[in-house]
């Protein structure tokens, strides 16, 4: 059987299902908070048009305000300095944005340290476990972290020295940009980066290294705990804003069972 009909048998049949891997967007979604004199991003928010009303009688429709770092979204090559000659989020081939997902738990010590940062042993061990990571995929780092997404402080978990949130030491985070073949890095946080990245030398090293090197940052994810470590397809799909940073994505998985 050819591709596409055999996939859409198996979607129909139940033996491939379709994981939503997107936090909802409202005006309670977390968004990065980052301290003064830096700019902030727009939390979501609807404005009414008309609800079947004076305005439009037989239809409802918003306009709406965001950032393009709002809720889950893609973070594009030129978001960091170290990209800023390269792609925008409206010019990322869409060829890229389907591969494969390669997940690697680290819930258990994300939960016992929340300032826990993934080294290269540990995606060493997932390999020796898995297999190499795979050429043109997206590793997703589970860290549990999206079950703190309905609440603002616990997301950000910032005391009098920062954000406390999972992450990436810099040693990986170069890895990961100049030697695996990943097209992108995904998370449950806020960002790709750790919450104590400002800190690292150089700082916040997810973006300088990975977007530097034309690769992507995927961020606010859920339902990763769904997901097999190997063997499920993403779908990613930001919004092609021209001249864009990145843009708010809807990503879905499909996931054989
Ligand atoms: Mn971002």
């Amino acid at each position: 059987m050819a591709a596409l009909p055999a996939l859409l048998a198996a979607l129909a049949a139940g033996d491939v299902e379709v994981v939503d891997l997107t936090a909802p967007l409202s005006a309670s979604t977390p968004v990065l908070r980052l301290p003064e004199p830096l700019a902030n991003t727009a939390t979501f928010q609807l404005h009414e048009l008309s609800r079947y009303d004076d305005r439009g009688p037989a239809w409802y429709w918003n306009d709406f305000t965001t950032g393009e770092h709002t809720g889950t979204h893609l973070d594009a090559p030129v978001h960091w300095v170290t990209g800023r000659d390269g792609e925008d989020v409206a010019q990322v081939p869409p060829a890229r944005l389907v591969g494969p997902a390669a997940v690697l738990d680290a819930s258990a010590q994300a939960a016992a340290d929340p300032d826990f940062l993934l080294e290269v042993d540990d995606v060493r061990a997932w390999e020796a476990a898995h297999g190499p990571l795979p050429q043109g995929g997206w590793l997703l780092l589970r860290t549990g972290w999206d079950a703190r997404a309905g609440d603002q402080a616990a997301f950000l978990n910032a005391d009098a020295t920062g954000p406390h949130t999972p992450g990436v030491s810099v040693d990986c985070a170069r890895w990961l940009a100049r030697e695996a073949p990943i097209t992108g890095f995904g998370v449950e946080t806020v960002g790709t980066d750790a919450g104590a990245a400002h800190g690292f030398d150089p700082p916040f090293p997810c973006h300088q290294e990975l977007l530097g090197a034309g690769r992507y940052g995927l961020t606010q994810m859920r339902n990763l705990d769904r997901l097999p470590p190997t063997g499920a397809v993403l779908v990613v799909a930001p919004l092609p804003i021209v001249g864009g940073s990145g843009g708010p994505a809807r990503v879905l998985a499909l996931v054989e069972r």
